[in-house]
């Protein structure tokens, strides 16, 4: 069923066929097949392991996916709790929304490589704001989970302290890892504000009795991978899916996460209208956490600091004679993403009122404006995805410390950034990124042997360490 032409990474984003389902209503996915056309081809090749697993998992998901006879099994014995543990039947992982789309999609990338390492099914528990933001991944099965899931409606209130909760049950200890009175399923609650109880998920001890347990529904919205590579169950295995240990999030985001042609026709139409005949463009992410602390003035003395220190634009000069008898018209295009103008109109009128010391012409535009973020909106999602998707087409980036809308964009790319960091007047403004990976912000910290010590968890192996923008963050390199 699969093209196996051009690239190696062809073969595991783009499909000979059509056949597949999309989000929306629509019935195609145009933009596995034109992002070619958009974006340069990944000079990184994933392992021949990587692909063959990512083939095996699709036959998985198509077995065990949803309306398939196996799937209807499951949710028999889920529904009656009578679970025969050792049964091969199929496995799930649910994910379950919250926060910002740059959040979401970082865990479902990380839920869908713990699927992989532990063959379970990943389904998607889609709200309302997600519909008709992505194709489906997986050839010929949905991940997309379905209506008649018993306790979809409660899914999206299920609390760290629900009776189900792994973290809950494991302090209470009623987590028995006697495979008899395993519970036919668990909520793992791995968002930034976990315990310390739910983050023991990340020791191997559990991992074994975990697998036991059919249906693992998890809410997190973070990228957790760089904890599973600290981890014995798995590091062996990732080291043979991601010999690249940098190019993780860069494989298997643009594997997953392929707009819908909705919109793709918005990433097309802008593309088309500002940015295509640039020869070069810069990507500028600019992120406000809290307007109080990060006021306009300084944000943007930094942005500019950044731009000179960088060489990432020319200077302006006064001399209106400079741009008219230069021969050197080139012309660079910045894109500006942010909720707020004032820094788009900045730059703007920057270039637009002062010719250039070199004579090139420099456009700079903001798809959007939103004001603040309103992650329950569908369309406003559709803007923020269409948005993290030119990002990644520029051939330069900078990108706002720990803001995962930033590392989506990098990632997909597959780009070190230029990272603003997060502190008023920084010196230097923005630095490179040590890795293209994104930042695990909240990861644990303790040793899972002694459980109640703390570790230095970015100095355990070759290519785990602290985020260059959050010191106690970790990223793989
Ligand atoms: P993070 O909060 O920066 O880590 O990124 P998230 O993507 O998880 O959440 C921020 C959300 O705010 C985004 O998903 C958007 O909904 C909105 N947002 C933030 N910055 C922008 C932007 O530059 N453009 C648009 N369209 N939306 C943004």
């Amino acid at each position: 069923i699969f093209i196996f032409q051009g690239t190696a990474l062809d073969s595991i984003t783009r499909f000979a066929t059509t056949s597949f389902f999309t989000t929306g209503s629509e019935d195609s996915c145009l933009s596995r097949n034109e992002s070619v056309l958009y974006r340069k081809s990944s000079p990184y090749k994933p392992s021949s392991h990587l692909v063959s697993k990512l083939r095996s998992y699709e036959e998985l998901h198509k077995r065990c996916g949803p309306h398939s006879d196996s799937y209807k099994r499951s949710i028999k014995q889920l529904k009656s709790g009578q679970i025969n543990h050792n049964s091969s039947d199929c496995r799930y992982i649910v994910w379950v929304a919250g926060y910002g789309l740059g959040n979401r999609m970082l865990s479902i990338t990380s839920a869908f490589l713990y699927g992989l390492l532990t063959d379970r099914v990943l389904l998607i528990n889609q709200e309302y704001e997600m519909i008709g933001l992505f194709c489906e991944p997986f050839p010929n099965a949905s991940w997309i989970l379905p209506e008649d899931f018993p306790f979809k409606n409660k899914l999206r209130r299920f609390k760290q302290n629900y009776d189900h909760s792994f973290g809950k049950m494991v302090q209470s200890n009623t987590f028995d890892c006697s495979t008899e009175l395993l519970p036919s399923y668990l909520y793992l609650f791995l968002s930034h504000d976990c315990s310390h109880h739910d983050q023991l998920f990340f020791c191997d001890q559990y991992q074994a009795p975990l697998s036991k347990v059919p249906w693992l529904i998890m809410r997190s919205n973070l990228y957790f991978v760089p904890s599973m590579f600290l981890m014995s169950s798995f590091d062996q295995e990732l080291n043979k899916l991601f010999p690249d240990k940098e190019t993780v999030f860069h494989h298997l985001g643009r594997y997953l996460f392929h707009p819908s042609d909705r919109v793709w026709g918005l990433i097309t139409k802008y593309y088309q209208d500002h940015l295509a005949r640039a020869e070069k463009r810069i990507g500028i992410q600019i992120r406000i956490f809290h307007a109080k602390t990060s006021p306009f003035e300084y944000v943007m003395d930094q942005i500019l600091d950044c731009i000179r220190k960088e060489k990432l634009l020319p200077e302006v000069g006064t001399e209106k004679s400079i741009a008219s008898s230069s021969n050197n018209q080139t012309s660079k295009v910045v894109l500006l993403t942010s909720l707020f103008r004032d820094y788009f109109e900045k730059l703007k009128k920057i270039y637009g009122e002062h010719p250039t010391k070199t004579g090139e012409v420099i456009a700079v535009y903001q798809p959007s404006h939103e004001g603040r973020q309103r992650t329950w909106s569908n369309s406003h999602n559709v803007q923020a995805w269409a948005e993290i998707y030119l990002l990644s087409l520029s051939d330069e980036l900078v990108t706002t410390a720990w803001s995962t809308f930033g590392y989506v964009a990098q990632g997909l790319r597959g780009i070190r950034p230029l990272i603003l960091y997060n502190q008023t007047t920084p010196n230097p403004p923005c630095g490179r990124g040590v890795s293209m990976e994104p930042c695990y912000l909240t990861p644990p910290t303790f040793d899972c042997k002694a459980l109640t010590t703390t570790v230095d968890t970015g100095a355990l192996v070759p290519h785990v360490r602290h985020c260059e923008d959050h010191i106690w963050g970790l990223k793989l390199f």
